[in-house]
């Protein structure tokens, strides 16, 4: 036992010779637990009537551990031509496994592989690895917020997928934003949008479930219902035509895709575009600042790439407080934030991901816990 090298393989038989009654394992075994115990791999093997004494599955997989077994040897002595040896072996029997033959198998499919690994190259010689294949970086509207908010937040959560604590509640600003697209689609085909549809569609949105009790939910009920209402006035006195609800786009900068979705493109009485985000939150954005408002220029450049021109106006509208922020869209200023998000972009090719703490953006950080660098107070 003191000299296996990888696995210790122990064996038993349930019956010696003529023997009627099965043979006991050895009490050893039992002190060790071995059917249960996480460690020892228990398999049993049937006597069959075949040449090798054993069924057609149980040959193959014996003959696999086997191999396995010899690969994984040859590795840790780094004898490895005798584990490619191996390995092409355990190829063909999977061939034999699918095809039930070994016609056919060819070696050199195993040994077409992409050894092109840089970050293994640049591991052996004591230089910096990426941390992702750049090649591969998506970015959304969402993404660059948070790089613009804290760089270590992005990295967390578009770099290295760090999993957020799963959101459990029920969000009613999310089922107002569903009720909202849902009849502007129908307005689209041609169905008025009414009180009574648009309760009848935040029925089906809503999750009783979610409240603590009766008196929360019927509180948070009228809410969304105010907030409904507000946008069925907004509606009946909007003089624009809808033509695009959840439309889907894709730019580029500095080469790396944006893959974006904006609520509403409405077309204005001079035949001009434009573009409506809704927002269920708190009103934070002013037309001055929205002009430099990294969403909505992205929007613009989206609505440019779709319809081959730049929308007339943006606004969000803040159906919680009945607030409509615009501004007109001027190409000068989009190309301008078109350059800041694109010096973003470089950066985040270049892995620059420094955090930059403040309270604001760290109160609200799925990341608080492990964070070495948030701030814990109001400055
Ligand atoms: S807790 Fe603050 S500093 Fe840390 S990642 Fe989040 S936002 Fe950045």
């Amino acid at each position: 036992m003191t000299r296996a090298q990888n696995n210790l393989f122990i064996t038993y038989a349930k019956r010696y010779g003529q023997n009627v009654r099965e043979t006991k394992p050895s009490r050893f075994l039992e002190e060790i637990d071995f059917t249960a115990n996480p460690n020892v791999r228990y398999v049993t093997i049937r006597c069959a009537d075949s040449e090798s004494g054993l069924a057609v599955e149980e040959r193959i997989e014996k003959i696999k551990a086997d191999l396995q077994e010899k690969a994984v040897r040859s590795i840790n002595q780094m004898n490895l031509k005798s584990a490619i040896q191996r390995i092409i072996d355990l190829a063909m029997v999977k061939h034999f496994e699918n095809q039930g033959t070994t016609e056919g198998f060819d070696h050199h499919d195993v040994l077409d592989v992409d050894n092109t690994d840089e970050n293994l190259k640049s591991e052996l010689v004591g230089k910096k690895v990426s941390l992702f294949q750049k090649e591969d970086l998506h970015l959304s509207t969402t993404s660059i917020k948070t790089y613009i908010e804290c760089p270590l937040k992005f990295k967390l959560s578009s770099i290295l997928h760090v999993p957020e604590a799963a959101r459990t509640y029920f969000d009613v600003g999310t089922a107002v934003h569903a009720v909202a697209e849902h009849l502007t689609n129908l307005e689209t085909e041609g169905t008025k949008p009414t009180e009574e549809l648009a309760f009848e569609l935040l029925a089906k949105e809503w999750s009783s479930s979610a409240f603590q009790s009766e008196t929360e939910e019927r509180q948070k009920k009228g809410e969304a219902k105010e907030m409904l209402k507000t946008y069925l006035r907004w509606h009946s006195q909007n003089e624009n035509k809808p033509v695009a609800v959840e439309q889907k786009f894709q730019v580029e900068f500095a080469r790396v895709p944006f893959i974006g979705s904006i609520d509403r493109i409405e077309q204005m009485p001079s035949g001009e575009l434009e573009i409506v985000d809704f927002k269920t939150g708190y009103a934070k954005e002013s037309s001055r600042s929205l002009r430099e408002y990294p969403q909505m220029n992205i929007y613009a450049l989206g609505v440019e790439k779709v319809f081959e021109q730049l929308p007339k106006r943006a606004s969000l509208f803040y159906v919680k407080h009945d607030k409509i922020v615009s501004y007109d869209v001027a190409s000068a200023q989009v190309a301008k934030v078109k350059e800041d998000i694109e010096q973003k972009v470089n950066a985040i090719l270049a892995e620059k991901f420094d955090a930059t703490p403040s309270f604001k953006a760290c109160k609200n950080c799925s990341y608080w816990d492990l964070c070495e660098f948030k701030e814990t107070e109001e400055s």
